[in-house]
């Protein structure tokens, strides 16, 4: 058998030359081998174990020739140190959306002292923000809403398996909450716009429903931030991500439906407009 080092590097070269990751390879390698990159690097001399090259070969082709998303392959996606079940009905966890969690825990104790608060998440997809929110901080009780019910269903999963207590609500972004009050609220709603390109691994495998967000692919902040006040309290904190050329667009609406409120807008690790947060003292 050949070593794991040479078929490593032909199966990534392999990625490269079908516009694909190479770093999507040694994930699979690292999930059928059951090792990690330290163990693997350790193990790049060794030949690799037939069995092993069967089930990293057939992994590589429904990456490579089937275009099915490593996560799909594989069954998880890391988000903020866990590990999220993922499948078709949800929307993958996207590094952008690490960085609006960790905006979050950075900045809402200026605005609330060490106290319980009641947050609320959106459109929470895979529960990736919710549940995450509730792991690392105590103080955080937190609510998550989502439309899809096979969405849920994963969530749901995600919160039995990662030992998190988010109360799940089935319904249509604010709608399920009435009559309850938050001090947090944040989404990551569908903001790419109908009619714009989406790559085929994209649009191929991930729910449409957790993709786009109207014409513009500003819907979904409309509707929240029309009707945000109504299940908030009195000082509060509406975290959002957005699309990157939408910041300026988002703040107009902002402007135009809630007073007296500071907004902040932070670039990604990209240096993209990417997050917003409105603040209420
Ligand atoms: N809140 C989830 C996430 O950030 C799902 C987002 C969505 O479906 N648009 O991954």
């Amino acid at each position: 058998m050949p070593k794991y080092r040479e078929i490593l590097k032909i199966n990534e070269q392999y990625a490269l030359d079908n516009k694909k990751e190479d770093s999507g390879v040694k994930l699979l390698l690292m999930h059928f081998s059951k090792m990690d990159s330290a163990d693997l690097l350790l193990s790049m001399d060794e030949e690799m174990p037939d069995k092993l090259y069967q089930d990293f070969l057939y992994g590589v082709d429904r990456y490579i020739a089937k275009n099915i998303p490593v996560q799909h392959i594989i069954g998880y996606q890391d988000f903020y140190g866990y590990s999220f079940k993922v499948n078709s009905d949800v929307l993958i966890p996207r590094f952008e959306t690490e960085e609006l969690l960790g905006n979050i825990l950075l900045i809402y104790g200026d605005i609330f002292e060490a106290e319980k608060i009641d947050v609320v998440d959106i459109g929470t997809g895979s529960g990736c923000l919710a549940i995450t929110l509730d792991l690392e901080d105590s103080n955080m009780n937190v609510t998550a809403t989502d439309i899809s019910k096979e969405a849920l269903k994963v969530a749901k999963q995600n919160n039995k398996k990662l030992g998190s207590n988010v109360n799940f609500l089935l319904g249509d972004m604010l709608e399920p909450l009435k009559g309850m009050k938050f001090d947090i609220l944040v989404s990551n709603p569908p903001y790419i716009p109908n009619k714009e390109f989406v790559e085929d691994l994209v649009i191929d495998n991930e729910p449409s429903l957790a993709l786009f967000g109207g014409v513009d692919g500003l819907d979904f902040y409309r509707k929240i931030i029309k009707n945000a006040e109504s299940i908030l309290n009195e000082r509060y904190i509406i975290a959002f991500e957005h699309a990157f050329n939408k910041a300026k667009e988002l703040r107009k609406i902002i402007k135009k439906h809630l007073k007296d409120v500071e907004i902040i807008q932070k670039k990604d690790l990209q240096g993209k407009d990417r997050m917003t947060f409105i603040i209420k003292k």
